[in-house]
């Protein structure tokens, strides 16, 4: 597995206006660090610990990408520095991000995470609890967070036309939710969809982020079971 041939071939053949993230979840520092002599800075992790040990260790100029599920007590390990959070569905968390990111003085980027695939276990947002979030008082009082975009993650499937569709649908949710709420809003131009599988899709689809892991640092096996 040779990182800088992988991260080189994949990050030449996208367009322009697609931003690679590497997801180095489960990976060791080194593999980050092959990468990042390579000249890759957005890295993207899932777990809050796990980021905040490797963020401790690694240059200070390396974007970290929260693309996991985040639980409001986790927060904390990130808010003085992640770059975008891209898995925000609830306004609650939306909240605890504020809060925690007020205390830095700063604020954080966030994606709504929208539930595009079939499989039920997906996490994600509907369109219709979007809206209730964005209309909600608690929303209009948060001056520490700005969503910039959002972001899906498709069914795990061999059939392209049903991925595509997908991604058209989060596509779809994207430029509604542009209209209605985002409209004077230049910040708000995110769309994060594809990963190793489906990338090439997401990118026809729209896409402006991608997050590929297995493809530039090989596939996760841990005690025997792919994560
Ligand atoms: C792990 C993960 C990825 C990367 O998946 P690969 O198939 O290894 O490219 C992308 N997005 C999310 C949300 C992930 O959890």
């Amino acid at each position: 597995m040779n990182i800088n041939e992988n991260i080189e071939r994949i990050a030449s053949g996208l367009p322009k206006g697609v931003k690679l993230i590497a997801v180095s979840k489960t990976k060791p520092i080194e593999d980050i660090q092959a990468a990042y002599d390579w000249g890759q800075r957005a890295f993207g992790e899932n777990r809050p610990q796990e980021m905040a040990s490797k963020y401790r260790i690694l240059p200070k100029d390396i974007e970290w990408h929260m693309i996991g599920q985040l639980q409001e007590k986790n927060v904390k390990y990130i808010a003085s520095f992640v770059h975008l959070v891209h898995s925000v569905d609830h306004l609650k968390l939306l909240s605890k991000l504020d809060k925690e990111a007020f205390k830095y003085g700063r604020c954080i980027d966030c994606l709504l995470e929208f539930h595009i695939a079939e499989e039920l276990t997906k996490s994600g947002l509907t369109y219709e609890q979007a809206v209730e979030m964005l209309e909600s008082e608690v929303y209009r009082t948060l001056r520490n967070v700005k969503i910039t975009g959002v972001m899906g993650i498709a069914t795990y499937t061999e059939n392209t036309d049903q991925v595509r569709m997908e991604f058209r649908h989060l596509k779809q949710i994207f430029d509604r939710l542009k209209d209605r709420f985002f409209a004077e809003d230049r910040a708000f131009k995110e769309i994060s969809m594809g990963m190793s599988g489906d990338y090439r899709i997401a990118i026809e689809e729209g896409c402006t982020m991608v997050r590929i892991g297995s493809s530039i640092f090989g596939s996760r096996l841990l005690k025997n079971k792919l994560i």
